[in-house]
């Protein structure tokens, strides 16, 4: 490093702003190529001590006519200033190298226990909620998440102009593929690779235009399938209760409401008590001591349509519901948002 003498007088000639430029390089090339405490301080000295460059040619604006001494002594300042920050940075940083450098390993400290990651909460109720079904005989089948239109609408009975493509804002790709509303566009694609006996689960991803406390635009969702011949309402009411009971408790109340989806009918609804008041009301269950947990009814005959199943000859039923939701109430969670946050503190209770 070449280290000028201090105090060394700069070129006269040229403007006053051209030796700012030129002090400021040279500077600021040499503080680049110090290397530790002893180049640090040549710095200080050659640049910015009392007897210095920076000062000289500060002391050298004196001599310059009245009306240039004011943009000259604010160009010094900032170039000082400037400098200045420069050094106390890299003299921070060469003492914080030089404290690692002492710093010595002692092994006798006990050790940390690498932290080991868990499984997320959404995760652990989807695979609880599809071990229940699974025990009951049903299959686990997964499927596309971008979707054709015809099987997420068209097949379930949703045609172009029916009014329940209003219920859902969906996210469309093209005019033909969607990114999937719903989970049960995998009833018609099961039913139609295969003849009855059917009896499926379906879990999987599900996007929505949707966010809010209650609500994100992606979340997840299993439907269920099951259709034979002679299968009735009172196999769908046998399945869906003695699932509420294996999630929830078996003391838990179920109830089944009639309800409209356009693919199922009958179409229900299944609430299931409280799980916070135990059915005396709060503000969780807005006071009817009930909550909503899933969607389901007979397989309407309109989608065996579309399949080629007779429907003379098979029944079955169908159902979907909300993993977020019912984590939100296994474990008393009122805002949906925490579950992808990320945050470990929450995490972390799971
Ligand atoms: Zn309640």
């Amino acid at each position: 490093m070449e280290i000028p003498v201090a105090g060394e007088t700069l070129v006269m000639e040229g403007k006053m702003r051209d030796r700012f430029q030129e002090l400021e390089t040279r500077a600021l090339k040499d503080l680049e190529a110090v290397r530790d405490a002893a180049g640090l301080e040549r710095f200080r000295v050659t640049y910015l001590g009392k007897k210095g460059l920076v000062t000289s040619l500060m002391r050298q604006i004196g001599s310059l006519p009245a009306d240039k001494r004011p943009e000259a002594g604010r160009q010094a300042n900032l170039l000082k200033k400037k400098l200045t920050e420069r050094f106390e940075a890299l003299r921070r940083t060469l003492s914080l190298e030089a404290e690692k450098g002492t710093r010595r390993i002692d092994v006798t400290l006990p050790g940390r226990r690498p932290e080991l990651g868990h499984i997320h909460p959404i995760t652990q109720t989807l695979e609880e909620v599809c071990d229940i079904f699974q025990r009951m005989g049903f299959r686990v089948v997964k499927g596309p998440n971008i979707e054709l239109d015809y099987y997420n609408f068209e097949a379930l009975n949703i045609p172009k102009d029916h009014p329940a493509r209003d219920m859902q804002d969906t996210f469309y790709i093209s005019d033909t593929l969607l990114l999937r509303t719903h989970t049960s566009p995998m009833q018609v694609r099961v039913m139609e690779s295969q003849q009855p006996p059917v009896s499926i689960i379906a879990p999987g991803k599900v996007y929505r235009r949707d966010s809010d406390v209650s609500h994100t635009p992606m979340f997840h969702q299993v439907e269920g399938l099951l259709v034979d011949k002679g299968v009735s309402f009172s196999h769908l009411k046998g399945t869906l209760t003695s699932f509420v009971h294996q999630m929830f408790g078996k003391e838990t109340g179920v109830r089944f409401r009639p309800s409209f989806f356009p693919f199922t009918e009958p179409s229900a609804e299944v609430d299931i008590q409280c799980v916070l008041c135990r059915g005396t009301g709060c503000r969780t269950c807005g006071q009817t001591g009930w909550l909503e947990i899933l969607g389901s009814g007979m397989v309407d005959p309109a989608v065996y349509g579309f399949v080629d199943y007779d429907p003379e000859v098979y029944t079955g039923f169908a159902f979907g519901m909300g993993i977020e939701r019912i984590a939100m109430l296994k474990y008393g969670i009122d805002d949906i948002q925490m579950f992808y946050r990320n945050e470990m503190r929450f995490l972390r209770q799971f």
